[in-house]
């Protein structure tokens, strides 16, 4: 076979990801929603696949006949409904018993134990749920040479495969085994310094992002793990050769975009410290680097880490800093996203309001008489707000970047008006869209949490997405 690892079976490729190093565009975010409009109108459905003649779940209660359109069929469109479906074949599939014959040549490798079923489910589902383009995705099959040198990590993925079978239900007993190998298995690993540097913080970091995915009381985004996957990743960035490094760079932005999602959602002091000079000194280097995550909004993505501690402090203890606010409002109101997939800017240019939106309700926690007028706080807020929502629906639904779009997409809904009733609907149904692709759950209670908040804002209480979380006692993750 062509690879030495993994046979891959293609199928034919509709869309292709952008050229990372395109040279940087200036055209204005009209002209990108313009043309987005175009390639809209043009769009072949990226995320065609092999029907699988079941139906989604919906559909074969009511014995009716479901189209299988991926994330939404047509049915539960219409309906408003869930749609729960076997999620699509993507465009390669990997063949698993020839890995297996492969891997056991060798009888101690770690992925001669693996299970068969919960390994082959996350090459074929989960391992796609948190990222842009499937073609572009090192949770994929490049992660094959780490699962055979990692028990850790091997248990890791079948912990996270057996669970998003099962929609992230909380008694998957199979997922909490799988769990406390691995629990076990780190430690050993983290002593015995066998395992590259590397490898045990993407097994932390999958620990970590899925503490809130398996836990009902939504109470875990995975403090721990966070705190040691910043040290591995502090220690990794101490040598600044390894600043040039594509996997280095990688795991910066997992790291910089798990912070950002969870950055409010501590006490600011219990939270490790994130603008240190390594830190600056990698995300400065990526400005051109296309992440499977982020795009290039990794650079945002530290921002609102940064930005996500500073609300946070400000709401416990209601001190600012005026000249600090000022400067990072200038550093994004300034900041252009690259433009060359107008996808990319949408989601990436959405992150930059939800900094601003950010920034302006921080004015409304803390108010400086005479310095944050109410009226002018409030427009600035629903605009970017109503900007951001209006470019994060425009970007089809069979957008497989549409499963990123959460984040941004929940802070800025939560300041539409009751004028913006049409948006507030489709917000909705772009987060269920959101759920049927990953299946976490957190999706859901966020949903909730937006009813319950534009229900209080309608009635006139003024009150942050933030603050009504922190009330109910919930921190929500949505990475
Ligand atoms: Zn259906
Ligand atoms: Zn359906």
């Amino acid at each position: 076979m062509g690879n030495r690892f993994v046979r891959v079976r293609f199928a034919p490729i509709k869309t292709l990801p952008a050229a990372p190093a395109s040279p940087r565009g200036s055209a204005s975010t009209t002209e990108s929603l313009a043309r987005f409009a175009h390639a809209e109108s043009q769009q072949i459905a990226s995320r065609k696949h092999n029907r699988s003649r079941k139906g989604c779940r919906d559909c074969r209660q009511r014995k009716v006949k479901c189209d299988e359109e991926f994330p939404v069929c047509r049915r539960c469109q219409q309906r408003g409904s869930l749609c729960q479906s076997e999620p699509p074949a993507h465009g390669w599939h990997l063949e698993l018993p020839w890995i297996f014959a492969h891997a056991s040549s060798d009888p101690s490798a770690p992925i001669s134990n693996a299970d068969s079923n919960l390994l082959q489910w996350w090459f074929d589902n989960t391992c796609h749920i948190m990222v842009l383009n499937p073609l572009i995705n090192p949770l994929s099959y490049p992660i094959l040479e780490h699962l055979a040198a990692s028990p850790a990590l091997l248990h890791t993925v079948q912990s996270i495969s057996a669970a998003h079978q099962k929609y992230f239900d909380s008694r998957v007993i199979t997922c909490f085994y799988q769990r406390s190998l691995a629990l076990k298995l780190i430690h050993q690993e983290l002593s015995s310094k066998q395992t590259p540097p590397i490898v045990l913080f993407l097994t932390i970091f999958m620990l970590g992002i899925s503490s809130s995915w398996v836990d009902d009381s939504f109470q875990d985004f995975g403090k721990e793990h966070l705190l040691g996957a910043h040290a591995i990743l502090d220690q990794i960035l101490s040598d600044h050769e390894n600043w040039e490094d594509p996997n280095v760079k990688t795991i910066t932005g997992y790291y910089l975009f798990w912070d950002m999602a969870v950055s409010l959602l501590s006490e600011s002091d219990e939270l490790p410290v994130i603008d240190t000079p390594e830190v600056q000194g990698i995300v400065d280097k990526m400005e051109n680097f296309f992440h499977p995550i982020g795009g290039y909004s990794v650079k945002i993505f530290y921002m609102l880490s940064i930005l996500g501690r500073y609300f946070r402090t400000v709401l416990d203890k209601g001190q600012r800093d005026l000249l600090l606010e000022l400067e990072w409002e200038d550093s994004l109101t300034n900041w252009v996203p690259r433009n060359e997939d107008p996808y990319l800017f949408n989601l990436c240019d959405a992150f930059r309001r939800k900094g601003l939106i950010l920034l302006n309700q921080v004015k409304f926690l803390s108010p400086v008489p005479g310095f944050d007028v109410e009226e002018y706080v409030t427009k600035e807020i629903q605009d970017h707000a109503r900007y951001a929502v209006r470019e994060l629906l425009s970007v089809p639904v069979t957008e497989h970047c549409v499963t990123i779009q959460a984040i941004p997409l929940t802070l800025a809904a939560s300041e539409l008006t009751a004028e913006d009733a049409n948006e507030r609907a489709e917000t909705l149904t772009r987060l269920k869209a959101i759920f049927s692709s990953c299946r976490v759950r957190t999706v859901l209670y966020a949903m909730s949490l937006l009813e319950q908040l534009w229900h209080l804002h309608d009635s006139g209480t003024r009150i942050t997405y933030h603050e009504l979380m922190l009330r109910k006692k919930w921190k929500l993750s949505l990475v």
